[in-house]
């Protein structure tokens, strides 16, 4: 079975008015749907590029749910952006306690805010995007990454983690 016929065998056009394409296998502790690509477990809504439109993704490249359903893969549900448009979406949405300035600092990641942190890390982002990303100091990432906070968060996920190499 080629790749494209694997990947467009794990979702299903919900019949309702979002239409969303729902991603029916793996799904990550991020809500994510995830696809096996040359032994890789990528996120679904990410490979629709590479897959389906051969469109290769930068390492800077976000790829945004306009429905916000994260196991949506319909191209036109889909946008690429980069961190800062997806940090400004978020705020905007009322979503990801993005705070401004001098407040960043105090910004306070959330204990669900970790496996997206760990699979993005895993998925090649510099740290300088992922705190951008949070909206917090690269220091804070860097400490997650390292363990050295939200110890018991970070051990519970990697039990549970489904993204990354196998
Ligand atoms: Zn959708």
């Amino acid at each position: 079975m080629s790749t494209l016929n694997r990947f467009c065998a794990n979702f299903r056009i919900v019949l309702d008015r979002t239409s969303c394409w729902e991603w029916q296998a793996t799904i990550a502790d991020t809500g994510y749907g995830q696809f096996k690509y040359k032994a890789v477990r990528h996120g679904a809504h990410r490979c629709v590029f590479f897959i389906v439109y051969a469109i290769t993704l930068g390492r800077h490249d976000y790829v945004c749910h306009k429905c916000d359903n994260r196991r949506c893969v319909r191209p036109s549900h889909l946008k690429i952006a980069d961190a800062k448009w997806n940090a400004q979406d978020r705020q905007l949405k009322g979503r990801g306690n993005v705070r401004q300035g001098e407040n960043v600092a105090q910004a306070k990641l959330r204990s669900n805010d970790i496996p997206q942190i760990l699979s993005q890390h895993s998925e090649g982002l510099p740290i300088r995007q992922i705190a951008e990303h949070f909206n917090v100091h690269q220091e804070t990432i860097k400490q997650i990454l390292k363990r050295k906070s939200w110890l018991s968060i970070s051990q519970n996920h990697q039990q549970n983690h489904t993204t990354g190499a196998p």
